[in-house]
């Protein structure tokens, strides 16, 4: 079913070397996705090393991979992660991690098929993650279906607890009252403190047109609005 996707009951069961590859000397142009065409099975026998703790940066709702692949490049030290729910952006953004990957790059970047506001502490370990990002999440506007707002209070609590202390999030819209609704609950949150000086964080300086959305946005000559806040 192109609905149902495993996921680890555990981090114990996340085998990072699927991801990373190369840093586990292993075969780099081998994809697990998650998805019907690369799947993944999670089980307890991945060994203890593999599953430690290796990302840093993690891109929630990740779509075509812009971010992901701006963040690769630009941060060669560190592993970024990209979550995204629809299996074919999936397998996109697999295939072209795998031709970077012929040309020897983009083995600190990987992507996988899961429901990013079910599963994250099925992935990570609490105080693992440096930076989350949020990049031009879907609005749902209507009043009913805030819940389904990738940034809520309850995620927001759960953001926190994954991330390192000092750690940021970064939510990023062109729906001026998604903003309002990112700054309300993360100013509100006892976890966040915002950042004012956004200029000097070079990461939201990517987050600015490194996206699919965020290109488009600049084409149509949009607003975007974005907060950055740390984890006290
Ligand atoms: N961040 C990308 C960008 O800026 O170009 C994509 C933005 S797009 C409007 C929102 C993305 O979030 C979609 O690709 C959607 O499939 C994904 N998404 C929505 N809910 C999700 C969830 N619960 N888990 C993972 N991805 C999700």
């Amino acid at each position: 079913n192109e609905t149902l996707f495993p996921y680890p009951l555990n981090y114990n069961q996340v085998d990072w070397s699927l991801h990373y590859p190369k840093r586990f000397g292993k075969d780099p142009l081998k994809l697990c996705l998650n998805t019907l065409e690369y799947p993944i099975t999670y089980d307890d026998g991945v060994n203890a090393e593999n599953s430690r703790s290796i990302v840093d940066f993690l891109d929630i709702g990740c779509g075509f991979g812009g971010l992901c692949f701006a963040l690769s490049e630009n941060y060669p030290d560190k592993y970024t992660f990209g979550m995204e729910i629809r299996g074919k952006v999936v397998n996109y953004v697999g295939e072209k991690i795998r031709a970077l990957r012929n040309e020897g790059q983009a083995n600190n970047v990987s992507v996988i098929r899961t429901n990013a506001m079910r599963h994250l502490p099925q992935y990570f370990r609490k105080n693992s993650l440096e930076k989350i990002f949020i990049c031009f999440p879907d609005p749902h506007f209507k009043k009913k279906n805030y819940r389904r707002r990738i940034v809520n209070p309850g995620l927001l609590s759960e953001y926190a607890y994954l991330l390192k202390q000092n750690g940021r999030i970064y939510c990023i819209t062109d729906v001026e009252e998604l903003h309002n609704w990112h700054v309300l609950h993360l100013e509100k949150h006892k976890m966040f403190k915002r950042i004012q000086d956004v200029e000097q964080d070079s990461a939201a300086k990517l987050i600015w047109n490194s996206t699919e959305e965020g290109k488009k946005v600049e084409r149509n000559k949009g607003s975007k609005f974005i907060i950055v806040c740390e984890k006290v």
